[in-house]
């Protein structure tokens, strides 16, 4: 639930990640698995935005990526028990790129910053993690971002407009509050009176870029202060479950094939576009129609969710299984490769084979597997891995097939 919940305030917001943490800081449920298993949960308690909002505030930290260096902003707000106690913090990460990219070609030289003056976006490069004035608070920028830092570039704050020098050169730098923070918004200009309407422009852009950002703090403080606030909780719950109804086989629990297409069609693209892997395992139970002649059909249903439970258990929190149809499975194994997808699906044949079904004893599975190459389309990476699926069948059952891309040229109908 707090996944689906997250995913939607990430999709709404723009976001880049969504977390939901735990009173020490611990991740204890993330919009971008990858980010969970990656870095073994990481833990939040020492930044500024979990401790502002585990202390009953709201949290806004400036960040910055430390792969690409990119900045970017977390929001964060407190989660409560009913009796009001804090025992959580979500937090909403938002990447400045897009912002970034459109504010370079800006002809004045700008500073967006934070409260204490530290510089986050500038088209001024060598301004970047360093202050425009003396700060008041102290945490460095060194201790922020792991910066180099270097002297205040002014002797005092600005505080709405000021003729001062900057590059040598006088000019007049104005500076706009950003709404609901303490971040601001400088440009210089050679001229002070030329230049109002661009720098009303400016802000009234950077707001709207930044409106986003307050998507998730916005919304709790409508919910908290509308009369209809247990109804929209009541609403929220029932669409919920309404998804959790529409994307989950009522008989396993698992995700339906309604999920199912929609998680393979969103990691081809992911594959497509960032050049990852990603590997597809079909498996059907073997003999299954002698289950259910033999054991009647509930003993045979009483299999079907059995089977769920052992290979939920052994494949990834990153992997997606799905009930594709009857006795038929699927899992999308993201960032995994073909060969370490048959591994995979290997070992999950030993587990079901080992295993002891209730009423029924032992039962077999047969595997397909395959992996994506560039040009495959959801069709063409299933319709590989079924044909899977099928040679295993026909080669004996109880085994793993893998179907390498270039078995695209066979002609699947003669198989079938
Ligand atoms: P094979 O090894 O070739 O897969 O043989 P099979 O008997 O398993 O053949 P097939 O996969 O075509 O059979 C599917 C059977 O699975 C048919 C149906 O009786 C049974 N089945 C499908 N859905 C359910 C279900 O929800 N509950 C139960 N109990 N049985 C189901
Ligand atoms: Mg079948
Ligand atoms: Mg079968």
């Amino acid at each position: 639930r707090a996944q689906t919940v997250l995913g939607r305030n990430v999709d709404a917001s723009g976001a880049t990640l969504g977390q939901i943490l735990d009173a020490s800081g611990s991740v204890v449920a993330s919009s971008d698995d990858r980010e969970l298993k990656s870095l073994g949960a990481p833990n939040a308690a020492a930044a500024s935005y979990f401790q502002a909002a585990i202390a009953g505030g709201e949290g806004r930290q400036f960040v910055k990526d430390a792969e690409t260096g990119l900045a970017g902003y977390v929001a964060s707000y407190p989660i409560r028990r009913e009796n009001g106690e804090v025992i959580g913090v979500a937090m909403l990460k938002k990447s400045f790129d897009k912002l970034n990219a459109s504010l370079q070609s800006f002809d004045r030289p700008f500073f967006f910053v934070d409260g204490d003056g530290a510089v986050m976006l500038s088209n001024r490069p060598n301004t970047l993690d360093r202050s425009l004035w003396p700060v008041r608070t102290r945490v460095t920028l060194a201790e922020q971002f792991g910066a180099s830092g270097g002297p205040p570039m002014l002797a005092s704050e600005i505080t709405t407009a000021a003729w001062t020098t900057f590059d040598g050169r006088r000019g007049y730098v104005l500076r706009g509050a950003i709404p609901q923070s303490d971040w601001s918004m400088l440009i210089v200009s050679p001229l002070a009176g030329m230049f109002a309407s661009r720098f009303l422009g400016i802000v009234i852009t950077l707001q709207l870029a930044l409106s986003t950002l307050f998507h998730f703090l916005g919304k709790q403080h409508g919910v908290r202060e509308s009369l209809q606030m247990q109804r929209r909780a009541d609403l929220q719950v029932l669409a919920d479950n309404l998804e959790v109804k529409a994307t989950t086989d009522p008989l396993t629990g698992l995700f339906n094939r309604a999920k199912f297409d929609l998680v393979l069609g969103h990691e081809l693209i992911r594959a497509e576009r960032y050049g990852t892997q990603l590997a597809l395992i079909v498996y059907d139970i073997d003999h299954f129609k002698e289950v259910n002649d033999v054991h009647g059909h509930q003993a045979g249903d009483r299999v079907l969710v059995q089977l769920s439970e052992i290979v939920s258990c052994e494949i990834r929190k990153t992997d997606l299984l799905a009930r594709w149809g009857g006795e038929e499975f699927v899992v999308v194994l993201p960032a995994t490769d073909g060969m370490t997808a048959c591994l995979v699906a290997d070992k999950l044949g030993r587990a079901i084979a080992q295993a002891t079904f209730d009423l029924v004893g032992t039962i077999t599975c047969s595997f397909g597997v395959s992996d994506f190459v560039v040009g495959d389309s959801v069709e063409t990476l299933l319709a590989r891995t079924d044909n899977a699926l099928y040679r295993a069948k026909i080669n004996g059952r109880n085994r793993v097939e893998f179907a390498p891309a270039s078995s695209n040229l066979a002609p699947t109908l003669e198989l079938r």
